[in-house]
C-alpha cells in the first residue's frame, strides 16, 4: 500500500514537472556530532599574559605587487599560454590570445588546463561574459573553472537569465548554491578568489575527509568553506574515486560562450 501511494505521488510529481527545492544543510544533517574540546586549554588557566604568547615558528613573509603575492605562480599574464595545454591531447592551446592581456574561449576547441598539477590552493582569476547576449539559461556565456580537474565552480551570465540555482554563477556545480549573485554588469570583468582543500582518502581509496571550497566573487563571499560531495557531474551522482593533485581546468562549453579570462595566479597551500 505504501509503495502504491509513493508511486502515485511520484507520478503526479513528475507529471506536474514541479521545480525542485534544494534541501537545507539542516535537513541533510542526520547525526549529532560530539562537542569540540580543545585539549590544550584543559587544566588550570594561565594567570599571566606571557603564558599564552608564542614566538616560534616564525611566520614567512609575502610581499604583494600589483595585487599578486610574491609566492604566487602566475599562470596567465596575457602574454602567452606557456602554462596551459588543450585538455584532450595536451597540445598547444587553441583559444584566442587577445591584445588586451586576456584570452577568450575558441568555441568547440575544447577545455584547456594547466601543465602543472595542484592540490590545496589559493587561486585568483578574472573572467568576463561577452557584452552581446547569446542564447539563454545554461547556454548564456557558460564556462567554469575545475579545481583539481574535477570540481567545477560555475561561470555563467545570470543577468535576467534564470537557471537551476545550483548551476548558476558562483555555484559549486550541482552541489552548493551560491550565497548571493555578486556578478559585475555584463561585459565587465569579474574576479574569483578560491581556496581549495583537497579531499583525503584512506589506503583503500575511500574518502575519509571531504574537500572544501571557499569562493569570493568580486570580493563577496559566495561559498563558505563548503564540503565537496564528489565530482561535479552534469548527469548522475558525484563520484569519489581517490585522486592526488590535478590541473586547473577552464571550460569550453561548446556553445559560442565568448567567455574571456585574464590575470590568473595560484598559490600552493
Ligand atoms: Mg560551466
Amino acid at each position: 500500500m505504501y509503495k502504491l501511494v509513493l508511486g502515485v505521488v511520484l507520478t503526479v510529481t513528475l507529471a506536474c514537472n514541479v521545480k525542485k527545492i534544494a534541501p537545507t544543510e539542516e535537513q541533510l544533517e542526520t547525526t549529532v556530532p560530539p562537542a569540540i574540546i580543545h585539549g590544550e586549554h584543559l587544566g588550570i588557566a594561565p594567570t599571566t599574559p606571557e603564558e599564552t604568547e608564542y614566538y616560534l615558528p616564525k611566520v614567512p613573509s609575502v610581499t604583494v605587487q600589483n595585487s599578486i603575492p610574491s609566492d604566487a605562480i602566475i599562470l596567465f599574464n596575457g602574454k602567452n599560454f606557456d602554462h596551459w595545454v588543450q585538455t584532450v591531447d595536451s597540445t598547444s592551446v587553441k583559444w584566442h590570445l587577445n591584445n588586451d592581456g586576456s584570452m577568450t574561449v575558441a568555441d568547440k576547441t575544447g577545455n584547456i588546463q594547466t601543465k602543472q598539477d595542484f592540490g590545496d590552493l589559493q587561486l585568483h582569476l578574472e573572467w568576463r561574459s561577452p557584452k552581446e547576449i547569446r542564447k539563454k539559461e545554461q547556454n548564456r556565456a557558460n564556462s567554469g573553472v575545475f579545481i583539481n580537474g574535477l570540481y567545477e565552480i560555475q561561470i555563467l551570465n545570470n543577468h535576467d537569465n534564470d537557471t537551476y540555482v545550483n548551476g548558476q554563477v558562483g555555484a559549486v556545480y550541482k552541489q552548493h548554491i551560491p550565497l548571493v549573485n555578486a556578478s559585475a554588469p555584463v561585459g565587465s570583468w569579474n574576479s574569483y578568489d578560491i581556496v581549495y582543500r583537497a579531499p583525503i582518502f584512506n589506503r583503500k581509496g575511500e574518502k575519509i575527509t571531504a574537500g572544501t571550497i571557499t569562493l569570493l566573487h568580486n570580493g563577496v563571499l559566495v561559498q563558505d568553506h563548503v564540503p565537496l560531495k564528489g565530482t561535479t557531474e552534469y548527469i548522475g551522482w558525484p563520484k569519489n574515486k581517490a585522486h592526488g593533485k590535478g590541473p586547473i581546468l577552464l571550460q569550453d562549453h561548446k556553445d559560442n560562450s565568448g567567455v574571456s579570462f585574464r590575470n590568473i595566479w595560484v598559490r600552493a597551500l
